[in-house]
């Protein structure tokens, strides 16, 4: 024996033969494979009840019987390290649900299983038990168990929904908000404007609707809030003496600053406009997110810690590089503010106000020329806002323009149809290709009527120009809602940052660090305009960045 050790990921067969190859020429082997046995099968319809084939593969027995290998199943690599040619692993084995020794491939577990739902190994077509793994080579049975359920995975903070969800069944509202508060301190405001994909996937859809997982958050937060509850501020005694600088008080830094209260570091955060929020308070409209509900959460966050410096635009109230000097480590969370250009003649004449910027003044209550008939060009759901917003600023007539059909819009179904109940009129397979005037000031907009073609890097349809269909839409405000990109003036030139081509900081997304030691950065300005609980989750995980970095840095 030549006493090496080998370690082969993955027990399928090509993982099972080179095993036996190498287990063969005399190598200590490590055969590791995430299901519950080898060979990566789960249970096939045809085999549920019963099965009459010979299953044992021949391979397979003697992989598990071979001396020199060693297999571990229902596991997972969760660190790798390599010193001087040498491996060592983190390996994560999840409990195996039915004992290999007892079991005799008898199935009567399958028959006696209470346990009975839709298929999803197989597209959902039928139904099984819970005993949902089998290897049809070794006769193995198992239950699979994922990680965390589906509708935990897909939320992007993984809130552990099961249990918060759970609690208030049982009325235990206090401990369910604590539970929310965990993972995420902004139950109040996402509980409202969250698009919940979780619901989405909730299994409990298969077989009726699915859990009101974002509305349950809402009501456990308005419970507190109405019953005039303060909510519990929990910090350690004493605060370490590093500080961290916060630079924009949105959904990801705010979010940042509550973790980092929590582990025991102060932060200061500086914010450019006059109130904290970010696009909770500058975006998103009133009558979705009421301004007193996200001062009552923002109040409680930064009670942890976190003092607030508004109306300081760092970059011109105070530099970058002072910031840099002053503190321990910085944390960028400025969101993506600046409208994109429909790139078009005559968008600079007056009656042209960028989607972002339109409700930002009327989330200020700065005075809005609400006359006549006002056109929003885009189909998402800042264009929703717009529209909706201009229908309550008072204009005449709204309408939406979409280059593609109401089926590709990318705004959530339930704001289209609020939109269209109140009246709002779209008009789909149009694309603005001119504004037009007099003396400065729009008065129309030249479109060109489309058709769709062959799907594009998105998956949906692209718009392809019906040549000859222009026509113009008489209006006297023009509100562009086409997406947003990070405003990164504030950084000087030799700031060594990385910044992708979308114009975001680039990060290492174990730690939410750029490339410079030290900046941290996260939500919106990291990832591109996004939804705000994918803020919040960057600004949690970055804040067990900056703790794990100040924490090295100090030799703890
Ligand atoms: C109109 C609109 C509606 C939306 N609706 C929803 C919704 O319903 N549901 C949902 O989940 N998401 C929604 N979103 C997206 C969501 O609001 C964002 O994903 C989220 O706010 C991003 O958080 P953030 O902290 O990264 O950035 P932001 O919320 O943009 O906050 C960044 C902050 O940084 C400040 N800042 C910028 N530059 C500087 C500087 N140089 N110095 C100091 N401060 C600076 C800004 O003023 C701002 O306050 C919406 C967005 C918009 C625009
Ligand atoms: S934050 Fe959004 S995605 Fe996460 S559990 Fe709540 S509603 Fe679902
Ligand atoms: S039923 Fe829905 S909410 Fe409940 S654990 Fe399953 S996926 Fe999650």
């Amino acid at each position: 024996m030549s006493g090496k050790r080998v370690i082969i990921f993955g027990g399928d067969p090509a993982g099972v033969a080179t095993a036996l190859e190498q287990a063969e020429a005399g190598m200590q082997v490590t055969l590791i494979e995430s299901l519950p046995g080898l060979g990566g099968e789960r249970i096939p319809q045809t085999r549920i009840i019963s099965g009459e084939n010979d299953f044992v593969d021949p391979n397979l027995e003697a992989v598990m019987r071979h001396p020199n290998i060693r297999v571990i199943d229902s596991a997972e690599v969760q660190r790798t390290e390599a010193n001087n040619g040498n491996f060592r692993l983190k390996i994560k084995r999840r409990t195996p649900r039915v004992d290999r020794e007892k079991c005799d491939d008898c199935k009567a577990c399958i028959k006696v299983c209470p346990i009975n739902m839709y298929d999803d190994f197989n597209e959902g077509v039928g139904f099984r038990t819970a005993i949902d793994f089998f290897n049809p080579k070794t006769g193995q049975y198992n239950i699979f168990k994922e990680d965390m359920p589906i509708c935990q995975a897909t939320c992007p903070a993984n809130l552990d929904i099961r249990s918060y969800v759970g609690l208030i069944a049982d009325g235990k509202y206090a401990e369910s908000l604590a539970k929310i508060r965990e993972r995420l301190p902004f139950a109040l405001s996402i509980g409202r404007v969250c698009p919940h994909p979780c619901e989405s996937a909730c299994n409990r859809g298969y077989m009726d609707e699915p859990i009101s997982i974002c509305t349950l958050k809402r009501f456990v937060a308005d419970w507190e809030m109405k019953e005039g509850i303060k909510a519990p501020v929990e910090v350690p005694d004493e605060f370490h003496k590093e500080k961290v600088a916060i630079i924009g008080a949105g959904p990801a830094g705010l979010t940042c600053g509550y973790f980092l209260a929590k582990a025991g570091y102060k932060s200061v955060c500086f914010e450019a406009l006059p109130e904290p929020g970010g696009m909770f308070r500058y975006g998103i409209p009133e009558y979705r997110l009421p301004t007193p509900t996200l001062m009552r959460e923002i109040d409680w966050i930064c009670s942890h810690g976190i003092e607030l410096r508004c109306n300081t635009r760092v970059g011109k109230d105070i530099s970058f590089e002072d910031i840099q000097k002053q503190f321990d480590a910085v944390f960028l969370g400025v969101g993506a503010h600046k409208g994109m250009k429909l790139q078009i003649k005559g968008e600079d004449m007056e009656g042209v106000i960028d989607g972002v910027d339109f409700l930002r003044d009327a989330n200020m209550g700065n005075p809005i020329n609400a006359k006549g008939k006002v056109i929003i060009i885009g189909g998402g759901n800042v264009a929703m806002d717009a529209a909706r917003v201009s229908w309550r600023e008072g204009f005449d007539e709204v309408h939406v323009l979409y280059r593609r059909t109401k089926k590709e819009m990318p705004a959530s179904p339930w704001e289209i149809e609020a939109a269209e109940h109140e009246g709002i009129k779209f008009q789909y397979l149009v694309a603005p290709i001119e504004v037009v005037g007099e003396n400065g000031r729009m008065t129309g907009l030249k479109c060109l009527r489309m058709q769709l073609g062959e799907p594009d890097a998105s998956g949906r349809r692209r718009p392809v120009p019906i040549e000859g269909s222009e026509f113009v839409v008489e209006a006297e405000t023009l509100i562009p809602a086409i997406g947003q990109r990070p405003d990164l003036a504030f950084v000087p030139e030799n700031s060594g940052l990385d910044i992708t081509r979308w114009n975001t900081f680039a990060v290492n997304r174990a730690n939410y660090m750029t490339n410079v030691p030290g900046i941290f950065s996260a939500g919106d300005v990291e990832t591109g305009p996004d939804i705000a609980i994918r803020a919040c989750a960057g600004g949690r995980k970055a804040a067990e960045g900056i703790v794990r970095y100040i924490e090295a840095k100090r030799g703890k």
